[in-house]
């Protein structure tokens, strides 16, 4: 995962993958070109996700099996062409999967019980999305997309101009209660955000929120945009509502039971109940996010 991401490994790979391959455009399958010089840091998930409806239909169309960095993207937990969720462990032995599979194994299939992870049409559907949730993925997408697109034109994005209009903007208004009231996050941590000084750095999830909840986008504020601020500002409140918190997690009661059944039918070593417990833990339907 580091390969996808901003680390020390990423450009030698680069480096490497290009002199190989003569292609001189691999930068851009890479976190960066996404989300520009914002720290890298928990911005991925540590194991693949994959939505299932996209490998069936890609492997009824001929097409070639592969991982879209959009799914390693922590804040992504929907498809946006399937709007189902993306799934992270295999259905039928609940384990997370390899980022690199053994030669034995075909893309699509799990990295450890070789079970397909496409669409199953007899397997349990998924709990639904609540529109809520949808709406902010919707808009999740649409931020992404926005910021991938000025990467393109611009060159890797620099945050440093979107906490400095941010700094400058709420000095003049004196709005940092207001705001840290309408978003829910805390005044201190919105000071540290915009202190040049501070080697704080608020993760792109949580910007994202921020961002929502003003109807603004991260890039019309690099851009001096800052209009839907002054709304935000004299009313204290978010021109939307702030994301619902994190309700009490129901269970998917099917997959836990063949979460069980896969523990007790297992030729492997026998787990512990913690062991256990955790992969049922990644039973739970998707949750809805909250400012934490
Ligand atoms: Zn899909
Ligand atoms: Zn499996």
């Amino acid at each position: 995962m580091s390969l996808n991401g901003a680390g020390g490994m990423t450009k030698p790979w680069i480096g490497v993958l290009s002199s190989l391959t003569t292609r001189l455009d691999l930068h851009l399958l890479t976190l960066p070109s996404w989300i520009g010089d914002l720290s890298p840091r928990w911005q991925l998930r540590e194991t693949p996700a994959w939505c299932p409806c996209c490998l069936s239909s890609w492997r009824e169309s001929g097409l070639p099996l592969y991982q879209p960095l959009l799914w390693m993207i922590r804040v992504v937990t929907i498809c946006p062409h399937h709007k189902t969720p993306l799934i992270d462990h295999c259905p039928r032995c609940q384990k997370p999967q390899l980022v690199f599979a053994s030669s034995k194994t075909q893309s699509g299939e799990c990295t450890f019980c070789r079970y397909w992870l496409e669409k199953d049409a007899n397997a349990p559907s998924d709990q639904e999305v609540s529109n809520e949730h949808m709406a902010w993925q919707d808009w999740i997408w649409a931020t992404l997309k926005e910021l991938q697109a000025a990467s393109f034109t611009a060159g890797i994005l620099t945050w440093e101009l979107f906490f400095r209009h941010l700094a400058s903007y709420l000095k003049e208004q004196k709005g940092y209660s207001r705001l840290a009231q309408a978003t829910g996050i805390d005044r201190t941590v919105l000071y540290r955000w915009v202190d040049p000084d501070d080697t704080y750095s608020p993760s792109l999830e949580t910007i994202l929120k921020f961002c929502y909840v003003c109807q603004v986008t991260p890039l019309q504020v690099m851009n001096g945009q800052l209009d839907p601020l002054q709304l935000v500002v004299q009313r204290g409140t978010g021109l939307r509502s702030p994301l619902p918190s994190r309700q009490n997690q129901r269970i998917n009661r099917e997959r836990c039971q063949m979460a069980l059944q896969a523990a007790l039918e297992s030729q492997n070593e026998p787990m512990t109940l913690t062991q256990v417990a955790q992969q049922v833990v990644v039973c739970r339907p998707p949750t809805r996010l909250s400012f934490s």
